[in-house]
């Protein structure tokens, strides 16, 4: 923390590293340390509900008590709730499939800490469960059913993106103006930091210590997946956290996709199509939306712009 050209104002930042299983880092230009600190608590919190009611390692949130009982019937659920599922469905038409919160039908056999995965029989047999469609949120009940037994979710794919969303909410409802929400690896920025752009770097995807690309960045929101996030290898073969909701194996398309759009919760959502569709089509996904640019890399190390940026690039 250091104070900078007024007496009356400075940076102030945070880093927590116990909520949602990731980092979270907070930095903003705040009247002092006093308010700054105090908007902080606030995002820090809300992070921490956030957390109870989506969490899937949470037998008791809302999300665990509609993998228990979607099946059975219609569920009545949050308007918080409701309206992320309508987003994450949104996601999924927008990507032909590719991000689909019911991966987790097949994800949840996989535990990339213990170095376990599925068998192929036990794939074979839940993959039926995989798909979107059989999610089926009613508007006017606010509920949620699934249509067939053997459906989970997970947010793990959206939640994080979402939560620095809502962290930037927060933020501008104490009046901050100038700040960095990130939660693994999903960030929004307001404003810039001391008159320049936010500059964040893409790292590359065997060696943390090398960057492949540094972005100039103000209000925006900026999220990466990559294949060295959550995994193992074993027999060769890397299996990892993103997982095809086609094959229930994890998707090696693409080593690391980097997404920028106006807020966390698309450019999260976004980031893992690359690595189900392949480089060339989630391209064309990402070109034809406005407000998205990417930035991938693929298996053979070729970095991949889409149309915003390579037309940024200096010589094009
Ligand atoms: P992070 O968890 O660090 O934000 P990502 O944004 O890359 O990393 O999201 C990876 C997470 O997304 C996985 O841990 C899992 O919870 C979820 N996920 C995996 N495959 C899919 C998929 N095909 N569609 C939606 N979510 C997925
Ligand atoms: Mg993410």
């Amino acid at each position: 923390m250091f104070a900078c050209g007024s007496v009356h104002a400075e940076w102030v930042s945070r880093i927590d590293d116990g909520i949602m299983g990731t980092r979270i880092v907070v930095e903003l230009w705040a009247d002092s340390a006093a308010s700054g600190n105090k908007a902080i608590d606030a995002v820090i919190a809300e992070m921490e509900r956030i957390d109870r009611d989506m969490s899937t390692y949470k037998p008791d949130s809302e999300v665990s008590q509609v993998n228990a009982s979607a099946a059975k019937g219609p569920m009545k659920i949050s308007v918080e709730l409701f309206d992320l599922l309508t987003t994450a469905l949104e996601y999924s038409r927008i990507t032909d499939g590719a991000f689909d919160i019911t991966y987790a039908s097949v994800g949840f056999m996989y535990d990339f800490h213990a170095h376990r995965k599925p068998t192929e029989e036990q794939i074979k047999s839940a993959l039926p469960a995989v798909n979107y469609r059989h999610i089926v949120l009613d508007e006017k009940t606010h509920t949620i059913r699934f249509t067939q037994s053997g459906v989970r979710i997970d947010l793990g794919g959206i939640g994080k993106g979402y939560a620095v969303d809502r962290g930037i909410v927060i933020l501008q409802s104490f009046g901050i103006t100038h700040a960095l929400v990130t939660a693994g690896g999903d960030s929004r920025i307001i404003g810039d930091r001391f008159g320049k752009p936010w500059i964040i770097g893409i790292r590359h995807p065997d060696d943390k210590t090398k960057v492949i690309a540094k972005i100039p960045l103000q209000d925006t929101a900026i999220s990466t997946s990559g294949d060295y996030e959550r995994y193992f290898d074993a027999g060769g073969q890397r299996y990892h956290h993103i997982i095809d909701p086609r094959t229930g194996h994890s998707a090696s398309k693409v080593r690391s996709a980097t997404i920028m759009a106006p807020t966390a919760t698309r450019t999260d959502g976004l980031s893992k199509t690359a690595f189900v569709l392949g480089p060339e089509a989630a391209m064309k996904i990402y070109n034809r939306l406005d407000d998205v640019d990417a930035i991938l890399v693929t298996p053979d190390g070729r970095v991949l712009y889409s149309k915003g940026i390579a037309s940024a690039q200096p010589g094009k």
